[in-house]
């Protein structure tokens, strides 16, 4: 890399005293929010200013009093801990050596260009909106933790994810809010004359400027791109506004700038000879300039892309059409026809690049042409490698299904950021010193049988109680905001009871994943729920996309049925479904409850995130939960389709494991009030989930079975060329 990057001279934070200087180093990179005691740091300077702030150190910092911080600066036991956790911080910045075993990287460039069109990384960045973005940022928390060379880009979204609002007659309002770029944790990339670096990206008359801002995850700088410039035309300056643009063309432009503009950010930034690893289509046009540059060279188009597709690398993510972007052919000849002839192709060779073979005449499928130019492809879980290899055996013809060549690496999540600090403690106490250095060795977590069950079940308790109060916090602060919305709240947050049994269903309101499935037969429900000494509640929370009126009219049915006296207050929703509000939830609550419409759901993440917390999945099998279920980590359900219904018979099967196993299980108490089995139900969910289900081992995968293949694959082919 050269020299463009400088950090601005100015003081972030004025009132900063010299002896915690450390501090504004800590804010300004995410590490500190997956690791507790930099995260303790920021709390105990102020636990309300902490709050208030949405746990973000750049915008508390900026508000505290100097007086509260010079306290701080004198205060021998904060002094304490600041100094170590800044020892620690130094320490994990300053490593060199690739901590995988078997790594290729060592003494041999390799930089992985990881593209994403989001990043769930946390609450004061809300670049994502679902599972794809969280997938990206625990990603390359892990990429960090493990000293990957990665390089991270996307896109900086001044309006974020649209924020949700239920209505009184439970209609989805969405509303912006954009982020104060100031006040988060991102800074400007400058140039050599102290300016913000700014690219242009041509194309389009007129051009389209690029402003590029840097987020730092650890070790692995996140390049953002950014359009909301005055240079720009106002239609230019929206391109990156938010999230998924409804408007095609818009769309398309976002995925030039995130491909094209990315590539060429990536060349003036002075990264070369990478590894480029795409997590979805978004960005494939990325691929696209490398081939370029080489067919300037002089090379042909096959011969130039035969150079570079040994290091491409291609994630895919659903099985749901609508998650794959067509777009028509005109609109890509629009925008790309004086880019083909630098490619040394013309117009039908161009467009044939995108073409799926069952459905030639649909438009450019940004899929298909990612796995025509990528070397290495694969699905992100065994289940939705069968699902791939069908979808696109057309694109290989001449093998048989089960040899097309995607392979698959299931998803996994960043333990550190998604494991709850009590539960960290209390396996701190009971596992072997430095567990969480290996945690991807599932050895590591058997000892989790050797913790008292009264203790894990005391710290799930707080854990649920913990979850409670935030909600009624949240009820809190609508109804004192006024909002009439705020009755409904009420209604979840007040009836919520801790020593009910407690089912969390939480993810975007897409309808393969059947929210309102477990409403199937409402008596069956109703008696559950209402059941004098065994009684259950279910917690509900999350987005329908702004577009998708079905999802919307679903949620609405929802919204309505959670008010319905006749469901007793058993049933809640929690508006605003974000990264906070999961992380309340999967760790508090007592079941975790999925059931997608097989084979929809390419893997799911969530039910991990609660699994490693020690709260069991009840899931229909699919995705990744074909995988973990083992008969004695939580509930499998097989989907059965029947004539004319494609829900088929899993709410009974679900009805049927609640009143038969799991109830009973739950609410069998030993004489001093713990329920032991289901104490058991929770080690051994935590126990066999936890390492096969870490970011770590994902991460180790793809470094095993595509980068490091690709270096040593490049190295065979230098030593036959030159
Ligand atoms: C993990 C997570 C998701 C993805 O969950 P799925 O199980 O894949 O649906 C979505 N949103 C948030 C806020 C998350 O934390």
């Amino acid at each position: 890399m050269n020299t463009t990057i400088m950090t601005p001279i100015t003081p972030l934070f004025p009132h900063l005293p010299e002896r915690l200087a450390g501090l504004e180093e800590l804010a300004e990179n995410l590490w500190w929010s997956w690791n507790p005691g930099a995260r303790m740091l920021f709390k105990t300077l102020d636990r309300q200013a902490w709050k208030e702030s949405g746990h973000n150190p750049d915008k508390m910092l900026r508000e505290l009093s100097p007086v509260l911080l010079e306290k701080a600066a004198t205060d021998p036991e904060y002094l304490l801990r600041f100094d170590a956790v800044m020892e620690v911080f130094h320490n994990y910045m300053t490593i060199e050596e690739c901590r995988l075993p078997g790594s290729a990287c060592h003494g041999h460039k390799c930089t992985v260009i990881y593209f994403s069109a989001e990043y769930g990384l946390h609450r004061s960045l809300p670049f994502y909106a679902g599972g794809l973005g969280f997938l990206a940022g625990d990603f390359i928390k892990e990429c960090s933790d493990l000293c990957l060379p990665l390089v991270a880009v996307g896109f900086m979204y001044p309006d974020g994810y649209f924020r949700q609002q239920i209505r009184d007659d439970g209609w989805q309002e969405n509303f912006v809010e954009s982020i104060n770029r100031d006040a988060a944790p991102v800074s400007r990339v400058m140039d050599t004359d102290g300016k913000q670096l700014v690219i242009r990206v041509p194309l389009t008359d007129p051009p389209i400027y690029v402003a590029i801002w840097k987020v730092d995850v650890g070790r692995v700088p996140l390049y953002l791109m950014d359009t909301d410039l005055e240079l720009n035309d106002p239609w230019n300056r929206s391109i990156t506004a938010r999230l998924y643009d409804g408007d095609l063309e818009q769309r398309l432009r976002q995925e030039i700038i995130l491909g094209l503009g990315g590539a060429q950010m990536l060349k003036i930034l002075g990264i070369k000879d990478y590894i480029l690893h795409l997590n979805e289509g978004h960005a494939a046009f990325a691929l696209l300039e490398r081939i370029r540059a080489t067919v300037s060279e002089g090379k042909e188009f096959t011969q130039a892309l035969n150079e570079h597709i040994e290091a491409t690398i291609f994630t895919t993510h659903t099985p749901v059409p609508a998650g794959h972007d067509v777009f028509p052919f005109p609109l890509i000849e629009k925008y790309f026809h004086s880019y083909w002839p630098g490619l040394g192709l013309d117009r039908d060779a161009f467009l044939k690049l995108g073409i799926h073979p069952e459905n030639p005449d649909s438009g450019f499928n940004m899929t298909a042409f990612a796995l025509r130019l990528s070397g290495h492809r694969n699905a992100v879980s065994k289940r939705h490698a069968q699902v791939s290899r069908q979808m696109w055996h057309s694109l290989w013809p001449d093998v048989p299904e089960d040899q097309v060549p995607i392979e698959y690496v299931t998803n996994g999540v960043h333990v550190p950021t998604w494991i709850e600090p009590k539960i960290m403690l209390l396996l701190d106490r009971y596992l072997k010193a430095g567990w969480m250095d290996r945690h991807d060795d599932p050895a590591i977590w058997r000892d989790i049988d050797i913790i008292p069950d009264a203790e894990m079940w005391r710290t799930h308790y707080f854990l649920k109680m913990k979850l409670i109060d935030a909600i009624r916090e949240r009820s809190r602060r609508r109804w004192v905001n006024g909002d009439a919305g705020a009755s409904m709240m009420l209604t979840g947050g007040v009836f919520l009871d801790p020593s009910v049994l407690t089912i969390g269903f939480a993810r975007r309101f897409a309808t393969y994943k059947r929210a309102l499935l477990i409403f199937q037969d409402l008596p069956r429900l109703k008696k559950i729920l209402m059941s004098r000494w065994r009684p259950i509640q279910i917690i509900f929370a999350g987005k329908a996309h702004p577009a998708d009126d079905p999802g919307k009219r679903l949620l609405q049915n929802l919204i309505t049925l959670a008010r319905d006296p006749e469901l007793g207050g058993r049933i809640a929703f929690v508006e605003d479904y974000g990264e906070q509000l999961a992380q309340y939830l999967v760790h508090g609550v007592d079941i975790w409850l999925n059931n997608p419409l097989p084979p929809a759901e390419a893997c799911g993440t969530s039910g991990m995130k609660a699994a490693l917390n020690g709260v069991p999945h009840l899931s229909v099998l699919d995705g990744w939960w074909e995988e973990g279920f083992n008969g004695k980590n939580g509930w499998g359900v097989k989907h059965e389709e029947i004539p004319d219904d494609p829900d088929g018979i899993d709410a009974g099967k679900i009805y049927h494991l609640l009143e038969n196993e799991i109830i009973p299980l739950y609410y069998t108490m030993s004489e001093n009030s713990i329920p032991v089995e289901w104490v058991k139900l929770m080690k051994e969910s935590i126990k066999s989930n936890a390492a096969q289900f870490s970011a770590r081992r994902m991460v180790r995968e793809y470094a095993e079975k595509f980068y490091f293949q690709s270096i040593s694959r490049e190295k065979n082919y230098e030593k036959k060329h030159f």
